[in-house]
């Protein structure tokens, strides 16, 4: 079993490493999830980066009154 290389980042391709393109973008459910495709196999792959800047800028203002 070969471990991947901690330092990869999210958006390249686990099969063969390659940078990734960003095919979709949804922050419809306030997390800001990004569907990423690999040119080289075909492969397809939703990141999550975790809350959406509109949710996050939404929250802050909520919290500073
Ligand atoms: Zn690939």
């Amino acid at each position: 079993m070969n471990e991947p290389a901690s330092t990869a980042s999210p958006t390249t391709c686990p099969n063969c490493g390659v940078e990734m393109i960003l095919v979709d973008r949804s922050t419809m459910s306030g997390d800001d999830m990004r569907t990423y495709r690999c040119d080289h196999c075909r492969e397809e792959k939703i990141v999550d980066f975790g809350m959406a800047t509109w949710k996050a800028l939404s929250d802050a203002r909520k919290s500073d009154k």
